[in-house]
């Protein structure tokens, strides 16, 4: 008769097997049978770890250095996995933790995605696609040295405001201009400078939040302003301006409801009407624009998205936007208007620390040159995508459905613009639809679709997958083809 083994483990290196020994009779004995077997002795070298072919596309990728430190740690882990009992892993088991790590640890966490959604000004996914022109010129700067902050003519110190200040007055109709960081940045420099410590006046109904938790009193806190809120949330006449001005008043300010519309019952002045009350009282007019555009979007039947040309002509003294909205750049916030209040900002201490790189005034730069040379439509990645006709948009989803096969079928829908301009406009658009049905779930497929290298970002609604062509460049159709046909054929194999 054979013992039964009644437990075995690991003690440190020591393995102890209890025993129970049948012997004549009735009687068992028990044995503790001590094994001195090494588990650790299984685990490979680290060198040896590190020649493994299949870790050579990783070692390539990330370097050798970076490699041995996951090695070590993956190493690490199995050691005191063992300590606690568990078997050793196979070297299967360690090429592929290793694996995990590099993915997880060492891949770039910002990376491109398809953007299927639909939605032209996706803030979460970047804003604005830039064009090639611009791209090009980002990297012309960045690759070398540049005259940033150099006169080349004079052969000395220059500004970095100057290689913006011609094309925005030109294309604006302003007489100063400047740049900084992002749209919220200039409003906290703008009223910074030349409100602090004093009241600004600005209407109930536009002390708004933006999104993502940026609300327009907590700038204008945060700058030391005193915001004085007049009107109620839906009507706001001049007189209830002109009752709030004091003596220490520093500006009126208007703020566009970028990403709300309050319909029905409302009131408010115009921006001319505002600007002469305010130059009558001695104060400046300042305009938060938000998305602001400098192409009338009324031509491709949305509502008219307010233009920056127009809030200069109306008299705005300094009027803000963002410049990855609707402008279609990189992300900056732009500042127009009058010389001498331009000239203030720059030289406060905070247009320092808000200042733009050399790469963004480049790509600025050539982004506003698609303006100045009326070529914006047809250059823009964003105006592109706003023209893009319904009859080209069928063409390329049909094109989509085709190639995937069903269950994925085509639908009429609708495109926004976003980016906190245009709220409730929608462009019509043909989707790729994938419907939720057996052995498809679509909440699973959507996963699947962002874990992807490169990932593709749908949207559903009632229970349907959907793909907008409008915002995908036809580049990338083959890519996001390929997502969602081995998607697809994942889930029901
Ligand atoms: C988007 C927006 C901002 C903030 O602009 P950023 O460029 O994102 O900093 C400020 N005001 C309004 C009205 C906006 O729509």
């Amino acid at each position: 008769m054979r013992p039964a083994l009644i437990n075995g483990c690991f003690c440190g290196n020591i393995f102890v097997n209890l025993l129970l020994h049948p012997l004549t009779g009735s009687s068992w004995y028990v044995y503790i049978c001590i094994e001195v077997a090494n588990p650790y002795r299984t685990l490979p070298s680290v060198d040896r770890l590190l020649s493994d072919e299949r870790l050579k596309k990783t070692c390539d990728l990330y370097g050798q250095m970076a490699l041995v430190d996951l090695i070590r740690d993956e190493l690490g882990d199995a050691r005191q996995a063992i300590a606690t009992g568990r078997p050793p892993p196979t070297l299967n088991d360690l090429v592929e933790g290793v694996e995990r790590r590099a993915q997880t640890i060492l891949r770039p966490t910002l990376r491109p995605v398809i953007n299927a959604t639909g939605v032209i000004i996706q803030t979460n996914l970047g804003r604005a696609p830039l064009s090639d022109e611009t791209v090009s010129a980002m990297a012309a700067v960045s690759r070398g040295y540049s005259n940033l902050e150099f006169d080349l003519d004079a052969g000395e110190r220059g500004s970095r405001y100057a290689h913006l200040e011609n094309l925005l007055c030109r294309i604006t109709g302003a007489e100063a201009a400047m740049a900084v960081n992002n749209n919220a940045a200039a409003l906290l420099l703008g009223l910074s400078a030349l409100a602090q410590g004093a009241e600004v006046v600005i209407s109930r109904g536009q002390a708004v939040e933006i999104g993502g938790g940026f609300r327009i009193p907590d700038v204008m806190r945060q700058s030391g302003v005193h915001l004085v809120e007049v009107g109620t949330t839906n009507r706001t006449y001049l007189r209830d301006y002109e009752d709030a001005i004091g003596a220490n008043s520093a500006a009126i300010m208007r703020v566009h409801a970028s990403n709300f519309r309050i319909v029905g019952f409302t009131e408010s002045p115009s921006l001319a009407e505002m600007a002469a009350l305010a130059h009558e009282r001695g104060l400046p007019l300042f305009d938060d624009l938000g998305s602001g555009s400098l192409i009338d979007t009324s031509q491709f039947g949305l509502a008219r998205e307010p233009m920056v040309q127009e809030s200069v002509q109306a008299g705005a003294d300094l009027v803000f936007f963002s410049s990855d909205k609707l402008l279609g750049g990189p992300q900056a916030g732009i500042i127009v208007g009058r010389r001498d209040l331009i000239q203030q900002l720059r030289r406060h201490p905070l247009a320092r620390a808000l200042r733009l790189d050399k790469a963004t005034i480049a790509g600025l730069s050539a982004t506003l040159m698609h303006y100045l040379r009326g070529e914006a439509l047809a250059k823009l990645p964003v105006w592109r995508m706003v023209s893009l006709k319904e009859e080209d948009l069928w063409r390329r989803a049909r094109r989509w459905m085709r190639a995937v096969g069903p269950p994925a079928s085509m639908a009429p829908g609708r495109s926004m613009v976003g980016g906190g301009s245009l709220p409730e406009e929608s462009l019509p658009t043909w989707l790729l639809a994938i419907p939720q049905s057996e052995g498809i779930d679509i909440t699973e497929l959507a996963r699947r679709f962002r874990l992807n290298e490169p990932a593709v970002i749908g949207r559903i609604e009632r229970d349907v997958l959907l793909l907008d062509p409008r915002t995908v460049h036809p580049r990338e159709d083959a890519a996001l083809i390929a997502v969602v046909k081995s998607a697809l054929s994942l889930q029901r194999s």
